[in-house]
Parts: structure tokens; C-alpha cells; sequence
């Protein structure tokens, strides 16, 4: 196993090193296809499989003798297996031999650092749970006691799974606060003092010994509804996170939008009202000061009815609320109703400016289901234009609690498997030079490829949107 994670690694760390502008040299082109091809090949087994060689080789538009190449290469990498599909039953007559993925070939581990919540989750290369832990977090403790807590609480977690760190193929964080995503560091977060620019993974690297992923939680959030959650198979959706703060996330073409400097879709701090309460970012009336959790509470308990056993309650808390307004409180489905009126009122304008397809809402507050999505509906209809909201859906999103911790495992997946930055949309298998073309095979181009192939590039997460276009 650890061969394996060993042959992993070292080719992120490659790619890593990479300049992203094409090929330094000529002679580089050809290992660049190879590679490319290795990476197609590996995909096609990914997610279409278990498949059959000759299947692949239609698939990546591949010769069927360079498509049993790579397949050697990659048996001997430990990458993949071959076998009969489990499924199968032998009902006489010759069945193809099928390429499977070898999911188990190594680990990978999902962080979610929240304001005051640390979620692990351990999984195999296909992102299937293998064992997961939550407990409790201090932000406000500071990165000088914080980072060392997490790092320390990793390790315990690998440990008490017998997995060792040669088995892991690489850690994905989400933390709160806006980020840098090229530089991997919250910039000025709001709420956090002490974590302003702190390389937080240039620690875990130097500490864990693994590759490092960090990225905004609502972001992960966004990318791990995408990948396995409520958005397979959406190519745009915007993830909205309500909870102590409030945190979006825009998945557009399939990928995480980050923006030209990685801090798009802080949909907590659009103004909603331009004189309205001041927000800890600074900004007066942000969403995040009109309707986030500890407005709500505050909302409620103005509200409640003296009797009601919540009104003596010094610390109500969301969950309370959510609860009581699930069981008809009046008080608490009216705070919940106020907010999501005031989410609908900014998810109206992105409506109108992204187009999305589906509007996914998580987080404690929406727990209370459709008290705050018919609001959120109802005010999304009215205020933006219906060529675009007739065509969205808006629900909750579906991986609860663990979506953060899968979106930092879909980080490192991504990293591990996925065709380069390089690779333009729609690119099938490329023919090394001398390889006669292919039927649907693309010669290698010239120079760099065309910018923003990302979006489109081969390769979706294991469990992800199914096959590319
Ligand atoms: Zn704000």
C-alpha cells in the first residue's frame, strides 16, 4: 500500500512543482502526453469502472494496445486490479476480465476547522468513509495554541485507525474566513483574531509530512455537495452555509469558483440594507449581521411568549430555536422565516447575475427544513427574474455535517488523479508522436494549451458527476 501512496505523492509534488505555463522544453511534450494518458486511462477506471480494456480504450480514444500499456503500468503501480465484477454472476459463456479501481490503495483525510467544532474524516482513494470524529474547537484561542491542537488531534485520529502516515495520500482543510486560495492563508477573517495570513499549511505540511489543502470552509462546503452530495451532476450551484457566521460557495462549469484571488462567494457579506446593524467584517447591514444564528436567537427570545419554557433560558441557542419552531413555536418560525426572507432578498440578485440551477442551504439553522427554505423561495420568485428562478431549485443540501470534511477529501482527489491544469476541456487521449492518431485522439498541440481548461478537464471525484462530455 504504501508503494502505491508513495508513487501518488510524488507525482502531486511533481505537478506542483510544474510550471502551469506548458512544457519548459521540446523533449518534455512526450512525457506530457504520457502522462496525460496515464491520467485519462487511470479516469476512465475511476468512474466508469470496473470496466473492460477495450471499453477504456473507446472511451479515451485510445489505441487498444496503448490503452493495455498504461494498464500495466498502473497494475504495477497498485492503482488498479483486475478482475471479474462482483456483481457477476457465472452463467457460462466467457465474461471480460474488468479493470477496478484500487480504492484501498491508500487514505485520505478531510478536516472541517470551524469556529468552534473540529470534524475528521478518514477515507479510502474513493472517498468512502472509513471512519470519522467531531468534538469540540476554540477559533478564539489562536492559531499559537490552535494549529498544534489540530495538528496533535490528526495524529491521534490516524492512530486510533492503526493508519500510518505512509498511507495517506494527502490532508484537505476547510477553515472560516476569507482565503487566499494561491497562498493557501486566511486573509483578515473577521471573527478570528491571531489567524490574519497565517501559513496554516505550510505547518501541517512540515508537521504531517503529507500534501496540504486548505481552503475556505464554505467552499468545501460547496465542492463536497458537488462532488457527493445533493449537486451531483449540477454544473451550477450556489452552496449557502447559515450558521454562528454565513458562508457561500459557487460551483460554475462543474468546478469551485474562486475568483481572481480565491475570496468569490462571501455571500454572508453582501449589504442587505445599507444603514443596517454593523457587521464584524466592518460593513454596515451585511446578510451575515441580518440573519445568521445569533441573530435569529436574539430575534426568538425578543419574541417569545413569557410562558414558553424557552424564555427562562439564558443559553438558547439555535438548535433550541430550530427545535421549537419545528414543534410550532410562533416566536422561533418567525426569526427563521425573517432571516430567510433576508437570504432570499441576496440569493435573488445572484440568481439573476450567476443562473444557477440549484441553491443548496446548510448549516444548524437550515435544519429547520422548509420554515426557512419557503421564505427563502418565496422572496427568491418575487425578486428575481423568473427565466432564472423557474429553472432553480432550492433545497437543503445532503451530506449534513460532513460536507466540509469530503470537500477537503474531494481537494486531495482532485490533486492526486485529476488531468493537469494543463489539459483543455474535452481533451481525449493524446498519441505520442509516431503513434498513428486515433479516431477522437487530439494531436498534442504546439505550445501551452488554451487557459481555462480546468473547467471542463477529464475526471470527476470517484463517486462524482459521472462520465465528462
Ligand atoms: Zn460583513
Amino acid at each position: 500500500v504504501s508503494r502505491t501512496v508513495r508513487h501518488i505523492v510524488r507525482g502531486m509534488r511533481s505537478r506542483e512543482a510544474q510550471p502551469a505555463t506548458g512544457p519548459a522544453a521540446k523533449g518534455a511534450d512526450l512525457r506530457y502526453m504520457r502522462e496525460l494518458n496515464h491520467r485519462l486511462v487511470l479516469n476512465s477506471v475511476r468512474e466508469q469502472g470496473p470496466i473492460a480494456r477495450v471499453d477504456i480504450a473507446r472511451h479515451v480514444g485510445l489505441s487498444r494496445t496503448a490503452v493495455s500499456n498504461l494498464i500495466e503500468i498502473l497494475l504495477r503501480e497498485g492503482l488498479v486490479y483486475e478482475g471479474m465484477p462482483r456483481s457477476a454472476a457465472p452463467s457460462g459463456g466467457r465474461r471480460a476480465i474488468l479493470v477496478h479501481f484500487k480504492a484501498d490503495a491508500g487514505y485520505v483525510v478531510g478536516v472541517d476547522m470551524g469556529r468552534s467544532h473540529l470534524t475528521m474524516l478518514l477515507t479510502d482513494l474513493a472517498a468512502r468513509r472509513v471512519a470519522h470524529t467531531s468534538g469540540a474547537f476554540d477559533v478564539d484561542q489562536g492559531p499559537a495554541v490552535g494549529l498544534p491542537l489540530v495538528i496533535h488531534e490528526v495524529r491521534r485520529f490516524l492512530e486510533r485507525h492503526a493508519v500510518t502516515w505512509d498511507q495517506v495520500v494527502g490532508v484537505g482543510m476547510g477553515m472560516p474566513g476569507p482565503m487566499d486560495a494561491r497562498l493557501h492563508r486566511t486573509v483578515a477573517p473577521p471573527r478570528m483574531p491571531g489567524w490574519d495570513g497565517v501559513d496554516v499549511r505550510g505547518a501541517l505540511r512540515r508537521e504531517l509530512g503529507v500534501p496540504v489543502f486548505i481552503d475556505n470552509d464554505a467552499n468545501l462546503g460547496a465542492l463536497g455537495e458537488s462532488r457527493y452530495g445533493a449537486g451531483v451532476g449540477v454544473r451550477d450551484l450556489i452552496y449557502v452555509k447559515i450558521g454562528s457566521g454565513i458562508g457561500g460557495g459557487l460551483v460554475m462549469g462543474g468546478e469551485l469558483y474562486r475568483g481572481s484571488a480565491g475570496s468569490a462567494g462571501e455571500i454572508g457579506h453582501v449589504s442587505v440594507r445599507e444603514d443596517g446593524p454593523l457587521c464584524d467584517c466592518g460593513n454596515r447591514g451585511c446578510l451575515e449581521a441580518m440573519a445568521s444564528a445569533p441573530v435569529i436567537v436574539d430575534d426568538a427570545r425578543r419574541a417569545l411568549d413569557p410562558k414558553s419554557p424557552l424564555a427562562a433560558r439564558a443559553d438558547l441557542d439555535v438548535a433550541d430555536v430550530v427545535r421549537a419552531a419545528l414543534e410550532g413555536d410562533c416566536a422561533c418560525r418567525e426569526a427563521i422565516q425573517r432571516a430567510g426572507e433576508h437570504i432570499g432578498v441576496v440569493l435573488a440578485g445572484l440568481l439573476n447575475v450567476i443562473n444557477p440551477s440549484l441553491i443548496l442551504l446548510d448549516g444548524a439553522v437550515a435544519r429547520a427544513g422548509d420554515i426557512l427554505l419557503d421564505p427563502i423561495r418565496r422572496t427568491v420568485g418575487a425578486r428575481s427574474f423568473s427565466v432564472a428562478s423557474a429553472h432553480t431549485q432550492i433545497r437543503s443540501g445532503s451530506l449534513g455535517a460532513d460536507a466540509i470534511a469530503l470537500g477537503g477529501v474531494a481537494l486531495v482527489i482532485d490533486a492526486a488523479f485529476r488531468a493537469s491544469e494543463r489539459a483543455t476541456a474535452g481533451t481525449r487521449g493524446m498519441s505520442p508522436p509516431g503513434d498513428p492518431p486515433r479516431p477522437g485522439a487530439v494531436p498534442a498541440p504546439a505550445g501551452a494549451l488554451p487557459a481555462g481548461g480546468a473547467l471542463a478537464s477529464p475526471g470527476v471525484g470517484a463517486s462524482g458527476a459521472g462520465p465528462p462530455a
